[in-house]
């Protein structure tokens, strides 16, 4: 097979260790004769994996008592739905920080259940600074979009708050250390850094559960799903066991702090390639520039294609942007290794010798 990286915004690249390891137990899980997809989701086996999987979570993000983890499904947007029907009634008022698409669909959505109060707005280059935010008296929570993965706009803090803080990190959970306990709830697809999508995890502090409005699906009740430690209904088994070893994986190479300063080296080396190119832009500056999601321009749309055509002949996959933005995206998540990187920097700067 010849060697790709893909860049993928998600379902994204996973860690080749561990595409190799569900290989070699895809039929037989240790001596189970049976595959992971085969096992009852309430048998000894498939318990050791998720009871694995959520200790091995607690460690990684060092996650303190009084915090449940869900394994659930329906992807971050069954939480933008979620989060209003089980923290909200509906006379309440919910902060919100729009820097981006995501945030804005997240918004769209809590409107249908609850009154909306945008604190503060930001413009795609960046986020508004904090001391400016216009917070509401006595909202029920705030929330915001820790990065946009199509606007490539991420939170370099962790914002200040007297009220819940509830954040979608979908696109860069596990990417750096995280104080969960400054968070009343944290939420993310799996698909980006985690494993497969299908899955989608919660942390929830307890003191928000058991607050669902009676009106409430019982699937999209928190409540229900902590209190059977996320399996009231048949989970994404497999999906909970790739992610599973997904955490090992990390935890093996130094955990977090270890996976952040490989992302901050991958994210200069690529950013640093782009500035001094004078060929490709960037629309975010720099203190909020995400590490895992770099959107950029060619000087001249009309290569676009020649760019993406090129690429895909050395190998470097899935490198055009949103549709809603056109350009171009390179996603660099946890699982894309630094020589990846090294060979995007190549081939850009080899694109603009012969194109620019
Ligand atoms: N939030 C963010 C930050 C995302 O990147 C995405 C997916 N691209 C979503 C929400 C929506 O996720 P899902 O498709 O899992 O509902």
């Amino acid at each position: 097979m010849t060697q790709v990286y893909n860049f993928s915004s998600g379902p994204a690249v996973l860690p080749r260790e561990v595409m190799l390891a569900a290989q070699a137990e895809f039929t037989d899980w240790h001596g189970s004769g049976m595959s992971v997809m085969e096992m009852s989701h309430r048998g000894r086996e498939f318990t050791q994996i998720i009871t694995e999987a959520e200790a091995d979570l607690r460690k990684l993000l060092g996650v303190p008592s009084g915090y449940k983890i869900l394994f659930m499904q329906g992807g971050a947007h069954f939480q933008f739905a979620m989060l209003p029907l089980n923290l909200t009634q509906p006379d309440d008022t919910i902060d919100f920080v729009d820097t981006g698409h995501w945030s804005r669909i997240a918004i769209k959505e809590a409107r249908r259940y609850a009154k909306v109060h945008l604190a503060a707005v930001g413009d795609g280059s960046g986020i508004p600074a904090e001391a400016d935010w216009q917070r509401s008296k006595g909202a029920a929570y705030l929330h915001y979009c820790s990065n946009e993965t199509i606007g490539g706009v991420e939170f370099p803090f962790i914002p200040q708050s007297d009220v819940p803080l509830v954040c979608d990190m979908s696109s860069n959970i596990l990417s750096r250390p995280l104080d969960v306990s400054r968070f009343g709830l944290i939420y993310g697809g799996a698909q980006k850094n985690i494993g497969p999508s299908g899955l989608t995890l919660v942390i929830v502090r307890d003191d928000l559960l058991g607050h669902a409005r009676s009106e409430t699906p019982t699937m999209l009740d928190y409540q229900i799903h902590a209190a059977a430690d996320s399996l009231y209904n048949t989970p994404p088994t497999y999906a909970i066991y790739i992610a599973g070893l997904v955490f090992k994986w990390l935890l093996d190479r130094g955990g977090l702090v270890a996976m952040e300063q490989q992302n901050i080296e991958k994210a200069s080396m690529l950013y640093e390639t782009l500035d001094a190119s004078g060929f490709y832009s960037c629309p975010v500056e720099r203190p909020y520039r995400s590490r895992m999601n770099v959107p950029f321009r060619l000087a001249d749309e009309r290569l676009d294609d020649a760019f993406l055509e090129g690429a895909k002949a050395r190998g470097l996959l899935q490198l055009k942007g949103h549709r809603s933005v056109g350009g171009m995206r390179a996603s660099i998540y946890n699982a894309m290794p630094v020589e990846g990187v090294k060979a995007l920097c190549d081939y850009l700067r080899d694109f603009v010798r012969t194109h620019g």
